[in-house]
């Protein structure tokens, strides 16, 4: 029997949001599971919601307030594990699906957690050094009450990085009286980060669009790639796709889009983006409307800006072959359909970026140890993790004859749904 819940009015039919797809997606791969269809529901909610409120001073001696969450979607595999997002935009539904997809994502890639994520809903941008790091912990000693290295482990996510974990590592060891590495990961070196984890995501975005070309029959040495967004994600990817060989030929950013079709010189975009803060105005290519970016003639499109970006509006004009999705949430499942009747191979976030979180486990492993690996060690793992996940999703799709994503959501929700019935219901 399903019951109904408060969560249900976050839901705007006309606009379902993150949430709305995400549950969407959980009632396309419900069919598939068999007699675990009796734990369904348990996907549908998340097990706890965190919601804070985050004052802190500002340089000016006014106070702000600003909301916080801290989800954990599922636990049934092992402790909470995603990162934490700072943006204007985020919301409790949001996370909700942040959070949900990572429950996917860890037992896609078959990572010993759960799912989790956090946010505050702020513009960092507008906040100086000294009003992040103050918002930043006091958000911290917010969720401490639910965070922990058995219990939920944060990393970054969108607008928060090394800097961002070192502040909460420091908080949360504060509370302890003790450094606790493991609480966090995506810390810097220095202080317990991991090898190759600033790239983990990026590098693991481009091994996995070559185990998917390889199927599909596309050559990568001068196949065309389109980004959208070059952050963490975006622009290692970009990188190393140019490195490759192949042409990076459109980019596209918050502040503009330019394109290139005999390729954009990738280091050169990186550094006049990291300069100048958007890709706007880079003189090595033309400037485009936002809209025309996603027609760009090319072979690989990764959108990894944000959710929600190849809808049913322009899902009909995208030219790529391969859609490998940088990003959570990129692609409507409207846009799915539309790209699937028309042949376009589209490689899930929970599986396409997941080397993140991949990276992220060596790093929790390696705290616990306080033993280091190499960064050959951690790109080889990393690598031998993904193409492993990636092949039993394609055995599964050919399987079912279904995407990509709903096989991935059959291998995945099987394995947490395993671990809710044997683990059964308490007390
Ligand atoms: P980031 O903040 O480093 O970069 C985001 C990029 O997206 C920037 O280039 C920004 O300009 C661009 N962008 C923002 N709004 C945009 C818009 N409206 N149109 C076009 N571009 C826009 O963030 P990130 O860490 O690279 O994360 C990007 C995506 O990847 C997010 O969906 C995130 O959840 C996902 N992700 C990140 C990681 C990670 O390890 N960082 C892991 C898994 C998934």
């Amino acid at each position: 029997m399903t019951t109904s819940h408060a969560l249900a009015s976050y839901l705007d039919p006309a606009n379902p949001g993150a949430w709305g797809v995400y549950l969407q997606q959980v009632d396309r791969v419900a069919p598939h599971l068999g007699g675990l269809q009796r734990w369904v529901e348990t996907l549908k909610r998340p097990k706890r919601s965190l919601v804070v409120d985050v004052p802190i001073e500002l340089d000016d001696g006014t106070i702000a307030h600003f909301e916080g969450y801290r989800v954990q979607h599922n636990t049934s595999r092992g402790p909470g594990k995603g990162g934490i997002r700072f943006h204007q935009d985020v919301s409790l539904a949001e996370v909700m699906a942040l959070a949900a997809w990572m429950s996917v994502k860890n037992a896609a890639v078959n990572l010993p957690f759960g799912g989790a994520k956090g946010g505050v809903r702020v513009d960092p941008r507008k906040l100086s050094r000294g009003e992040l790091e103050r918002l930043t912990r006091r958000y911290a000693s917010e969720i401490a009450i639910v965070i922990g290295p058995a219990k939920d482990i944060p990393a970054p996510d969108v607008n928060t990085n090394e800097q961002v974990m070192a502040w909460i590592m420091d908080t949360y060891s504060m509370h302890e009286g003790a450094t606790v590495t493991g609480v966090v990961t995506g810390k810097p070196i220095q202080i317990g980060g991991s090898l190759g984890r600033r790239e983990a995501t990026g590098r693991g975005v481009f091994v996995v669009a070559r185990a998917a070309a390889a199927r599909i029959g596309l050559d990568l040495s001068g196949a065309a790639v389109a980004v959208q967004g070059l952050g963490n994600v975006g622009g290692v990817a970009a990188r190393l796709f140019a490195e490759a060989g192949c042409r990076v030929v459109a980019v596209q950013d918050h502040g503009g889009s330019v394109h290139r079709e005999a390729g954009l010189d990738v280091p050169a975009l990186l550094a006049h983006a990291a300069a100048a803060g958007s890709v706007r105005g880079f003189a090595g290519g033309e400037a485009i409307e936002p809209g025309a970016f996603w027609s760009v003639p090319c072979d690989v499109l990764v959108p990894a800006a944000l959710e929600q970006q190849i809808g049913a509006a322009n899902a009909g004009a995208i030219r790529a072959r391969l859609v490998v999705e940088g990003a959570n949430g990129p692609t409507t499942p409207e846009a799915d359909d539309i790209l699937r009747a028309r042949g376009v191979t589209v490689v899930p976030d929970v599986i396409a970026n997941a080397g993140g979180v991949t990276v992220s486990y060596f790093e929790w492993v390696q705290d616990f140890s306080s033993f280091f690996w190499t960064e050959e060690e951690i790109n080889a793992r990393l690598a031998r993790i993904l193409v492993e996940a990636f092949d039993a999703v394609w055995r599964m799709a050919e399987e079912k004859r279904t995407s990509l994503r709903t096989a991935a959501f059959i291998v995945a929700c099987t394995r947490i749904l395993e671990a809710r019935a044997l683990r059964g219901l308490y007390p």
